[in-house]
Order: structure tokens, then sequence, then C-alpha cells
């Protein structure tokens, strides 16, 4: 399997090459040079497999520089009852008639990010060894990835963990997750600032290349196509615990922020998986939702960002939209970088609406999509917890509020849960007027020491504190 640039470059590359990578040298983003098709025989093999001999089976289909006896080890490894809870890993419930949820946020954190994270931590463990390198992973967070960048990488040889927040504005438990951890090879930096410096210092620390060259400074953020691949596989499992058989359609509604999920929806669908529908489900921020009522892709300004009770979801542009853009438009790397370097870098717009591919979207790829507000959140996590007795958080309530809106008699509707209640006991309580209940691991996890340094806003700074670290 090769790897090529959404922007034209096709050098050809192998999965290892740009495992430790972000964007392209070209600024656009990477993805197979075709999508493996899976066709009954073979979806009748995976259907009763354990998650990690599943995981095996896909991943290989898209790897091929790493020995099957070793990747397979890497997949056993991975998914355990032990660091997912299950020995199901993404068990499925029947909520009602039709409507599903796939629980994919038992993972170390508490949200789905773990699910790819766990992976990546593993890969990359193996490939700096095997290469005999090592990693300064750099990272800026509001909550959720930061956290299960942590997980995935603490105590793993050859990699190290600088990860920025804005000191005093994540959640307690938020900051108890990540602070709580003693492993050396984890540093957690508060910033005195918001989210936004935390980024810009991540920008210009990277952006000092003779630093990240002596430093060997990387990311782990969500164009990262391991995280994307690692995700395609709960869409199967999810597949097969949801049907009967291999001829039956399932649909998908995603909780979607900066479309990684969704896209690896897309990506199983493209395999041949039967996917009916994929459903993006948006909060207040609607840049996805936007585009696929009306064809207009419009990148919000940070004026225009809300801060929501969904805040997974807070996003101004979708960082992974670019690798379906790609395929809707016939795999035109020329046109994609005059979308995306040319219309958005300079209008921060562009418009596909009269574009004939633009139908396609709904119609050959199968995509729909809904918002929700605050109010609708409230709203549907009261009706669940009343009708169904069950108790989800505020990002799977945007799903299942969509969800709703784009059932298809006869074919069940999978809505990915992407977070448990615990980590946004605010709205719970908002909603419900008491706390969620709490993992028993996490019970008083507030009250553990903490190691963590405060910094100023200043790249400098973080420099220096990333040089005196690195042995
Ligand atoms: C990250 C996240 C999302 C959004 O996922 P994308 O892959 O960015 O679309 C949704 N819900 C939760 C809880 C998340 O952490």
């Amino acid at each position: 399997m090769r790897y090529l640039s959404t922007r034209g470059d096709a050098t050809p590359r192998k999965f290892c090459d740009i495992l430790l990578e972000g964007l392209a040298p070209d600024g656009g983003l990477y993805l197979p040079d075709h999508y493996p098709q899976v066709d009954s025989a073979t979806l009748a093999k995976w259907r009763g497999l354990p998650y990690h001999a599943l995981a095996f089976e896909v991943l290989s289909l898209y790897i091929d520089d790493i020995p099957a006896a070793d990747l397979k080890a890497l997949c056993a490894k991975t998914y355990t009852e032990d660091v997912f809870g299950t020995p199901d890993i993404v068990p499925l419930r029947e909520l009602e008639d039709g409507v599903y949820l796939e629980a994919l946020s038992n993972g170390p954190t508490l949200a789905f990010k773990d699910m790819a994270m766990q992976l990546l931590g593993n890969l990359f463990e193996y490939e700096l060894a095997r290469r005999g390198e090592q990693l300064n992973i750099l990272g800026a967070t509001s909550g959720d990835t930061g956290s299960a960048a942590e997980y995935a990488m603490r105590g793993k040889q050859g990699v190290r963990v600088f990860m920025t927040s804005p000191e005093g504005r994540m959640s307690a438990f938020q900051q108890a997750q990540m602070f709580s951890l003693q492993d050396a090879n984890i540093h957690n930096l508060a910033i005195a600032g918001v989210f936004d410096d935390c980024q810009d210092i991540v920008k210009a620390v990277s952006n000092d290349l003779d630093f990240k060259r002596k430093y060997k400074i990387g990311t782990v953020n969500s164009i990262n196509w391991a995280r994307l691949l690692a995700q395609v596989v709960y869409y199967f499992a999810g597949y097969f615990q949801a049907s009967a058989s291999n001829d039956k359609p399932v649909s998908f509604t995603v909780p979607s922020g900066n479309f990684g999920n969704v896209c690896a929806g897309h990506v199983a669908r493209m395999m041949g998986l039967p996917i009916h529908t994929l459903v993006v489900a948006t909060n207040e921020n609607d840049v996805l939702d936007e585009f696929f009522r009306t064809g207009v892709y419009r990148v919000r300004a940070a004026a225009d960002t809300h801060e929501t009770s969904s805040p997974s979801m807070d996003i101004s542009k979708a960082s992974n939209f670019e690798r379906f853009v790609f395929d809707l438009l016939g795999r035109d790397g020329a046109r994609l970088r005059a979308l995306f370097e040319g219309e958005l870098g300079q209008c921060g717009r562009f418009d596909l609406s009269a574009d004939p591919a633009f139908a396609e979207a709904a119609t050959r790829f199968g995509f729909r999509s809904s918002r929700s507000t605050h109010a609708d959140r409230l709203a549907t996590i009261r009706d669940t917890d009343k009708r169904f007795a069950t108790l989800i958080d505020t990002h799977t309530a945007d799903g299942l509020k969509a969800a709703r809106e784009h059932l298809t008699p006869g074919v069940p509707m999978v809505v990915l849960e992407t977070a448990l209640p615990i980590k946004f006991a605010e709205t719970i309580v908002e909603a419900l007027g008491h706390e969620p209940d709490r993992p028993a691991r996490f019970v008083g996890i507030e009250a553990l020491p903490k190691r963590v340094v405060s910094l100023p806003a200043d790249a400098h700074v973080v420099k220096n504190y990333i040089a005196q670290h690195c042995d």
C-alpha cells in the first residue's frame, strides 16, 4: 500500500514513512492510493472475530511494512479487556427499536480518542525502537485529546509528551486525569493563557525548524492517518453487532468536530462495508452541517466559534474534511490545492453548490447532517434518562438527536457514543439535577498529587523547558 497527499504530491510512501508525520510536505493530508475492497466472503470471515483480531485484519490491508506477526501482537496488546473495560471492547446496546449506541468510551480517559491513541502509542514505541530514534510530542489541549495522548504514551520507550493546556480552564476532572500521571516521560505544562495561546506556542516551536530537528519534535493531532485508520475498525465491529447477515445495510451517526471519526466511517464505506447513511452531527459550531446542507464550506473566525456544552466538537474548521473532499472531487490533487490553499486560504470559504459532485455527497457517499443546540442536548439527556434509564454525555446527545432526524425504515441506526457523562458533569447536573455515576477507578482522583508546571505564555520559555528535559 502506498500513500499520497490530497494536494497532489504522489511521492510513494509506506505506512511507517507517514506514521510519525502530520501534514504532507505540500500541506495536504495523507490517504492510501486506493481503498482495499472487502467482499462478502471476507465479511463472513471477519464476523465474530474478537476485536483485536478484527483490528489486525483491517490494519493489515493498509500496513505492509510491519511484519504480520508484529502487527498482530501490537493489536492484541492494545485492545484488551483490561484497557477497554469489556471483552467486546465496543459493545452495542439497543436504546429503542432500531437505534443503538456503540460504546467507544470505556478506555482509560473515557472518550473515544483512546480507541486510536492507545494503538498509536504502541505503534510509535515499536517504530521508534526499530529506528533507534526518539520523539518528543508537543501538543496543546483543552481536554480530551491531551489526556488521551498522555494515557497512550505514558511509560513508552523513546517517547516524551509535553502537553500544554490553558491554566485553570479545564474541568477539575480533566485536570486531575492529566496531572495525576506520575510517569517521568509525561510533562504537563499549564500555560498562563487561553487555548489559543497554547496552540500558538506549539506552532511557534514547530516553525523553528532547527529546534524541531534538534529536539525531534512531533505531534499526535487528529490528521494523523494511523489514528484515522484505527477508527475504521469499530465501524466494522458496530456493523457486525447491529446486523445478522452481511447483506443488510446499517447507518451510523457520528458526533463530529474535526471530521476524523466520521471520515473513518467514510473509509469503511469505501471499502465496501454496507453502510447506508453516515450522519454528521454538529453542535452550534455547524461548519460541517452547513456544507452538507448547502455546498458552502466556510471556516469560522475565532469570534464566531462558540464555547458549547459539547466542547470537543467546538471547531472553527474541520481539519480532516479535506480527505473527504478529495474523494468527492474524484481525487484531483490540483483542484484540492486550488480550493484549500487558494480559495479557502484567501477568502475563508469555497462553494461547491454548483458542482454536480456536491449532490453526490448524499447520493453516492451517503452523507447527511444535523445541528444541535444546548437546549437540544439538555432535552435529549433528560429524555434518554427518563425513557431508557440511560445516561448519555453531551456529545452523544448531539448524535442521538441527529440520528432520529435521518432514520430509514428497516435500517438499524448506530449512534457512536464518544464520551462518558462523568467528563461533562456540569451539564448533566443542569439537565438532571444530579451528578453522573463515576467509574470506580476515578473516585477521588481530584485529591491525587499533581505533576504539572506553570509557565508563562511564551514559546521561548517552553523551548527552554523542553531542552532541559530531553535527557
Ligand atoms: C474529539 C471528539 C469528538 C469529535 O471527533 P472528530 O473526530 O474531531 O470529528 C466528538 N466527541 C468527543 C467526546 C470527542 O472527544
